[in-house]
């Protein structure tokens, strides 16, 4: 059965390889010319790693990603230290793979390198601009012709095309905040920030994370300030370094440096959407942002995509070979209740880590720091729904 998939960005290419293992014939058609593939870091957890290891990518992924030892919650002005949840060996031990945070561009080239090499047609500079649904089939329309497909996966994005035709135009709503990423030297960082940790500093209406990225040569580093004025979503949106020095200037004097080391943060306004009624017809469905765009507060938006690459592929193997429309269903069927809650948790997270009344945030350093430290099992538990969660277990 043809697929066309159209994206490649990460969801679209794993989907690609996981439908070809599941026997597919996919064709991956993608807008840009993907010459210089951009992008800082990208944190994976073990929900989304056991994926990419079940899609025969273990390997080329130990080689590009690093494994953060933990995660430590830090008061932005002060520096103290609020909470910490271990990673590295105890995630792997927990969960049974690793938590990774790699270059995005590294982790794009080992999933397009892959599909390449198991002969995959992937077409760039085929942008997709609609398609018509037949009862036996799908004709994309992309700027430079049609193509006929037995099925129509929308892996294309946030602003999606596939999406809007599909389901009508609806803008993505902004949610007031922007994010600066950069990656620095690591040999460029404060000591004192250089360690194998992912590390978030938490100020009222903003946070920072850094961590090390692959074999620790670089740091990235993500700052995310609440405004209203700046609403472009680019991987090629330059700030100023005073820009976003002075959006930090009150901060912790480490922190200070580690923004002084950048060069060229980029500018991201970070834009969702609420859950959507439904993701497919009988011929087209989506997967990752596309459909369940989120902000990146839980670090779990290419997890997502992931996790429905491998979903999509293993219920679209049961089908019905004329009428793929019931394993469509049971695909959005299995993946909404959990995309939604992921969506919601990140929004949450974000105002958790923005609280900017003072008595709420003593609350809410009180109860991490208890938590990890009296109860580092519980605090651990916390994240067992969303790190624990195996789909290629689930689904085989
Ligand atoms: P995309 O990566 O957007 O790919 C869509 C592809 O479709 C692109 O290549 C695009 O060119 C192509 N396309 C678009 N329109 C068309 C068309 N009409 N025709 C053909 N092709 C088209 N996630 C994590 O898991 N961990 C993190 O740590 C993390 N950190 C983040 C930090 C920030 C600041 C941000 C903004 C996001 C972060 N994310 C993170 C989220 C993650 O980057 C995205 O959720 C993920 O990349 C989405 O993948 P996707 O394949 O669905 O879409």
């Amino acid at each position: 059965m043809d697929v066309a998939v159209v994206g490649a960005g990460i969801g679209g290419l794993a989907a690609a390889l996981a439908l070809a293992e599941a026997g597919f014939a996919p064709r991956v058609l993608e807008a840009r010319d993907l010459a210089g593939e951009t992008g800082a870091g990208i944190q994976l957890s073990p929900n989304g790693v056991r994926v990419l290891h079940a899609l025969g990518l273990r390997e080329g992924l130990a080689a590009i990603g690093h494994r953060p030892e933990a995660i430590q919650l830090r008061d932005a002005r002060s520096g103290r230290l609020i909470a910490f949840r271990p990673l590295g060996r105890s995630s792997e031990e927990r969960y049974g793979a690793p938590y990774y945070d790699v270059h995005r561009p590294a982790l794009f080239h080992l999933l397009r390198d892959a599909v390449v090499e198991r002969g995959i047609p992937l077409e760039t500079g085929a942008r997709c601009t609609g398609f018509e649904e037949h009862a036996d089939g799908v004709r994309v329309q992309l700027a430079t012709g049609t193509l006929d497909a037995a099925l129509l996966l929308g892996a294309d994005g946030i602003h999606s095309r596939v999406r809007e035709t599909l389901l009508g135009a609806d803008d993505a709503r902004f949610t007031g905040n922007v994010a600066y990423r950069a990656v620095v030297p690591a040999d460029a960082v404060p000591a004192s920030l250089r360690r194998p940790v992912v590390t978030a500093w938490l100020g009222p209406a903003r946070h920072l994370v850094h961590y090390p990225l692959g074999d620790g040569g670089d740091v990235n580093v993500v700052a995310v300030v609440e405004r209203d004025d700046w609403r472009e979503e680019s991987w090629t949106a330059a700030a100023t370094p005073a820009e976003l020095a002075d959006a930090f200037r009150d901060w912790h004097p480490a922190l200070r440096e580690l923004l002084a080391a950048v060069d060229t943060p980029w500018k991201w306004a970070l834009h969702d959407r609420p859950p959507l009624p439904r993701w497919s017809s009988d011929r087209v469905t989506l997967l990752g942002d596309a459909c369940h765009p989120m902000v990146p507060f839980l670090a779990q938006g290419a997890c997502m995509a992931l996790e429905d690459a491998w979903a999509l592929a293993r219920l679209l193997e049961d089908r019905d070979e004329d009428a793929p429309g019931a394993a469509l269903d049971r695909y959005q069927r299995l993946r909404r209740p959990r995309t939604a809650r992921v969506q919601r948790e990140a929004r949450a997270q974000g105002e958790r880590f923005h609280e900017r009344a003072r008595l709420k945030r003593l609350a809410r350093d009180l109860e991490l720091g208890l938590g990890s430290r009296l109860a580092p099992e519980l605090a651990m538990a916390r994240y067992d729904w969303l790190h624990g969660y195996d789909v290629v277990a689930r689904l085989g």
